[in-house]
């Protein structure tokens, strides 16, 4: 039999002191580990990963809450948060408690090198700041000025990831073609820091966005829009702590405003089976569930396919909280369950609004050998091809 592990308030209260304010709230029922997706992902992460489990270890100061795989598994996805009845924070939680580990020098390996470049790059790519706006080579891109209205803030994966730089030349065509006042700053910019925030790098984040905060105020933004939810996210709901106050806007919710100002009109409507798989950071992070299913009314003729788990209780793709770095095995992935979900309900197209989670849904639809039967098209790139 397993030797009991000895209780210790001096390891609770540390806890509590680094952010995990809300642990004490918890009363064990369950319900996070019940709903969590790695549940039906099966494989290892499917029985190991108890997110109950950590915070219980937590709550009592008990060694086991700072295990590496499964505390590092978690995708922040909040699908827990959203059926938690005492409203725990669970992701809250899960960050301080990685960033135990990280600020003492525990990082795992897969997100070594993330970090690194973050302070190295300014981007966790590894990609050279110059290039950040090589995505944009041959495009008219206007720069931000003074009286420009909104910023485009462009993910560093869609800057230097050659699939992902279709995203970011699609949102600027069709912010062009609805009439927006848009420019980009480019180089001088750093990651929104979302993953570095999200893995317990607290540091790098902090650096990240002050350095961000600084630029746009001495440029005078007042308003951006992103093409990713995560950079969204990032500006609105954690930067303000830290002196950046923005209007912050997904470009979905940018284009609906137009289209329904009749700014923005589609030349080519669309008669395949689509469905929408909803971006946990978009979704139940952000609170944007409309604003893309409305865009996909505009220029579908049929009913838009929708998905087993939607919405506020959407799935994750499986790549937020670090987890895009992660190698999971095959057969066991979270983004597998989404493709299999789309083609079981006939769709031929399945669109996201997310560079992370285009990239995720792509990989495993190739992985499961599917790529001729299921395109997967991030929302943008679905829009533009119906542009005038
Ligand atoms: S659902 Fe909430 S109260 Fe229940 S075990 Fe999970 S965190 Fe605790
Ligand atoms: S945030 Fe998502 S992946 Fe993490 S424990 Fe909650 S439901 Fe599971």
């Amino acid at each position: 039999m397993a030797e009991p592990k000895p209780v210790s308030p001096e390891t609770r209260n540390f806890l509590l002191s680094v952010g995990t304010g809300t642990l004490d709230w918890c009363m064990q029922c369950g319900f996070c580990t019940a709903v969590c997706p790695w549940r039906l992902a099966g494989g290892r992460l499917g029985t190991y990963f108890n997110i109950r489990r950590i915070q219980r270890l937590a709550q009592l100061g008990v060694e086991g809450f700072d295990d590496e795989e499964a505390l590092f598994a978690c995708t922040t996805c909040a699908l827990c948060e959203a059926h938690c009845p005492r409203r725990v924070e669970i992701v809250a939680n899960i960050r301080a408690l990685r960033g135990i580990l990280v600020e003492a020098g525990f990082v795992p390996q897969h997100l070594d090198p993330i970090i690194s470049s973050l302070y190295a790059n300014g981007n966790p790519w590894s990609g050279p700041r110059a290039r950040r706006l090589d995505w944009a080579r041959d495009l008219r891109l206007p720069r931000f000025e003074r009286d420009t209205e909104y910023l485009l803030f462009v993910c560093c994966t869609s800057c230097y990831d050659p699939r992902s730089q279709r995203i970011a030349r699609s949102v600027v065509r069709l912010l062009d073609s609805a009439g927006v006042s848009f420019g980009v700053i480019g180089t001088e910019e750093s990651c929104c820091g979302d993953v570095a925030d999200k893995v317990g790098a607290g540091e790098a984040f902090r650096q990240l966005a002050l350095s961000n905060i600084r630029l746009f105020q001495s440029k005078g933004v007042r308003r951006i829009v992103t093409t990713s939810p995560h950079c969204f996210v990032a500006f609105r709901d954690r930067y303000p702590a830290l002196g950046g106050e923005f209007e912050v806007f997904h470009y979905t919710e940018v284009l609906l405003e137009r289209v329904r100002h009749g700014a923005l009109g589609f030349a080519r409507r669309l008669s395949e089976r689509v469905a929408y798989h909803d971006p946990c950071y978009l979704g139940r992070h952000g609170g944007v569930f409309d604003a893309p299913r409305e865009l996909l009314g505009v220029v579908l003729t049929a009913p838009l396919v929708e998905l087993a788990w939607v919405r506020e209780v959407s799935h994750c793709c499986g790549s937020g909280g670090g987890r895009l770095w992660a190698e999971t095995p095959k057969g066991q992935r979270l983004g597998e369950l989404r493709v299999s979900d789309a083609l079981a309900r006939g769709a031929r197209v399945l669109t996201t609004a997310c560079p992370y989670c285009v990239m995720t849904l792509e990989a495993d639809c190739f992985g499961l050998g599917q790529q001729e039967n299921l395109q997967i098209l991030e929302l943008g790139e679905l829009l533009a091809s119906c542009c005038i």
